[in-house]
C-alpha cells in the first residue's frame, strides 16, 4: 500500500501534544474477543467536484480511491449544501427529512429557517442521522460538524458532538479528532465525523479552476495527509474506514449568463426564502417562490417561457428526480436556471450595479442534480472497502445504508438501499 505522508515534523509535534495529554494512545487492551469492532470516520469536504482527481495532484485522496473504492455521486435536489449533508447523514429525500433547500420555509410554522438559531431545533430537521441510529443501538459516536448534528433526537444526540464553528482551524480538527480515536475503546466513537468548508468558499469566490480553489483543495489534501500519518502512528490505519464524500458539485459563472427577472414582476413582494432579506439584489441558480394560488397562477403564466434557460416549475410538477415535495415545505413555485446561468432580481428596485462590480459569486451550485458539474464525490477505504474499485455513480441517499452496512447495525427507514452500494464492501449486508 502507498503510504503518503505531508509532514513528519508535524505529525511528530502532534504526537508529542497527544501523548501529553493522554496517558495511551489506541488502548487496545479492553479490545472485545469477538475481534476489531469496525470505525468509520467520514469526512465530508463541501463542493469537492466528482473530478476533481483528475484536476489536482491530490496524493492522498488519489492514494485513497486506488486502496479503496471511487464513485461519483449524484447529489439530491436542489444541489445545495444543507439538503445534501442532511441526505448524507440520513439515507432520506429532501421530502422525507425536510432540509428542502439551506432557507426552507414552512408553511405550517409561517417561517423560514434560520441557519443560525436553528441549527438544534427538531422541528427542522426530521428523519434519523445515522449517528443517532448507532448511538440508539449502543455505540459511541462523535461529530465534529456535520449539517443536523446539533440535534437532540428524542433526547439522543451523539456522545461527543460541537457546535460548528466555521473559523475552527483545519489541524486542530483533525488533532481533536485523532484525540478522539486514541480514547480507550469503552470510551473510543465508532462513528466520527469531520467537516470542512474551505473548498466551497474558495471555488465560489474565485472559480472552479482559479488558483485559489487548487491551494483550498491542496489544504485539505495535506490534512488528510496529516491524519493518515497520525492513524498510522497510532496503529489505527489498517482499523479505520475513512470516507470521503461532498455535498454537490461547482459550476462557473459567466456575466452573459443572468437572467434578469426585473422588467417583468415585483419578485420582492413574495416571500423568496433562498433570498437573504439583507440583500437588495439576487443572483441564484434558482429561486423559491412561496404564494398563493392566485399570486402563482399569475406568476407561472408571466414567467413560463420568458427565458430559455430557466425552468418554471409548480408545486405538484416538479421533476420525478427532485423529491422535494415535502409536505409544508414544497415551494409553490421555483424558478430554475440551467448551470451556469444567474436568475437576477432587486428589491425596492435597487439599481444593480455593472455585474462585474457586483462581488457576486465566481462559481455555484444549486442546479439540476442530474447535470455532471452537480456531481459529488465518493472515496471508500480501510478493511470494510474492497480494492482498486471504481464503481458507477450512485445517490447520496445510499451512503446511509452503507454506514449501516459497515458498523453492523439495524438501518432505520430511509430511501436508500444497501443493494446499490454493496459491491463496494468485502462483507455482505443486503
Ligand atoms: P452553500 O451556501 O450551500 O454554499 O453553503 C455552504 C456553507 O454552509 C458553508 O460556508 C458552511 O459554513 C455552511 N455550513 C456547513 N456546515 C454547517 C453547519 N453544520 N452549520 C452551519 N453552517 C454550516
Ligand atoms: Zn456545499
Ligand atoms: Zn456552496
Amino acid at each position: 500500500m502507498t503510504k503518503v505522508h505531508h509532514s513528519l515534523t508535524n505529525i511528530a509535534l502532534l504526537l508529542i501534544a497527544l501523548s501529553a495529554c493522554l496517558p495511551v494512545l489506541a488502548d487496545t487492551t479492553d479490545a472485545k474477543p469477538d475481534g476489531i469492532q469496525p470505525i468509520v470516520l467520514m469526512i465530508g469536504v463541501d463542493g469537492l467536484r466528482a473530478d476533481t482527481l483528475q484536476r489536482y495532484n491530490v496524493v492522498n485522496l488519489q492514494s485513497m480511491a486506488k486502496v479503496g473504492v471511487f464513485a461519483k455521486m449524484i447529489p439530491a435536489m436542489p444541489t445545495k449544501t444543507f439538503t445534501n449533508f442532511y441526505s448524507l447523514a440520513t439515507g432520506l429525500h429532501p421530502k422525507h427529512h425536510g432540509m428542502i433547500s439551506n432557507t426552507p420555509y414552512d408553511r405550517e410554522l409561517k417561517r423560514r429557517f434560520n441557519s443560525l438559531t436553528d441549527q438544534s431545533d427538531p422541528l427542522w430537521w426530521q428523519g434519523e442521522p445515522i449517528w443517532i441510529t448507532a448511538e440508539k443501538q449502543g455505540l459511541i459516536t462523535a461529530t465534529y460538524f456535520w449539517l443536523g448534528s446539533e440535534v437532540a433526537f428524542d433526547g439522543v444526540r451523539p456522545t461527543y458532538w460541537k457546535p460548528y464553528d466555521q473559523e475552527k482551524d483545519y489541524a486542530q480538527r483533525i488533532e481533536e479528532v485523532l484525540q478522539w480515536l486514541s480514547l480507550p475503546i469503552s470510551k473510543r466513537p465508532r462513528l466520527v465525523t469531520l467537516y470542512f468548508s474551505g473548498v466551497d468558499t474558495a471555488a465560489h469566490q474565485f472559480g472552479v479552476g482559479s488558483e485559489q480553489e487548487k491551494e483550498a483543495v491542496i489544504k485539505i489534501d495535506q490534512h488528510l495527509g496529516d491524519l493518515l500519518s497520525g492513524l498510522d502512528e497510532m496503529g489505527l490505519r489498517q482499523q479505520v474506514n475513512i470516507i470521503i464524500v461532498s455535498d454537490h458539485g461547482m459550476i462557473n459563472l459567466s456575466d452573459d449568463k443572468v437572467i434578469n427577472l426585473d422588467p417583468h414582476l415585483d419578485l420582492s413582494a413574495l416571500e423568496v426564502p433562498n433570498w437573504s432579506k439583507n440583500r437588495n439584489v439576487v443572483f441564484a441558480p434558482f429561486l423559491n417562490v412561496h404564494a398563493d394560488k392566485e399570486q402563482v397562477d399569475l406568476l407561472y403564466e408571466k414567467l413560463s417561457g420568458l427565458h430559455p434557460n430557466m425552468r418554471v416549475l409548480k408545486r405538484g410538477s416538479f421533476g420525478r428526480n427532485y423529491h422535494f415535495d415535502h409536505p409544508q415545505r414544497e415551494p409553490d413555485l421555483m424558478l430554475l436556471a440551467d448551470p451556469g446561468w444567474s436568475i437576477y432580481a432587486s428589491r425596492n428596485n435597487a439599481k444593480p450595479l455593472p455585474i462585474k462590480e457586483t462581488g457576486r459569486d465566481k462559481a455555484t451550485h444549486g442546479y439540476d442534480n442530474q447535470h455532471p458539474s452537480m456531481q459529488a464525490i465518493f472515496v471508500g477505504s480501510g478493511p470494510a472497502f474492497k480494492h482498486d474499485l471504481v464503481v458507477k455513480p450512485f445517490k447520496n441517499i445510499d451512503l446511509y445504508s452503507l454506514l449501516a452496512c459497515i458498523l453492523e447495525i439495524q438501518p432505520a427507514k430511509t430511501d436508500g438501499n444497501v443493494n446499490n452500494v454493496s459491491t463496494f464492501l468485502t462483507k455482505t449486508c443486503a
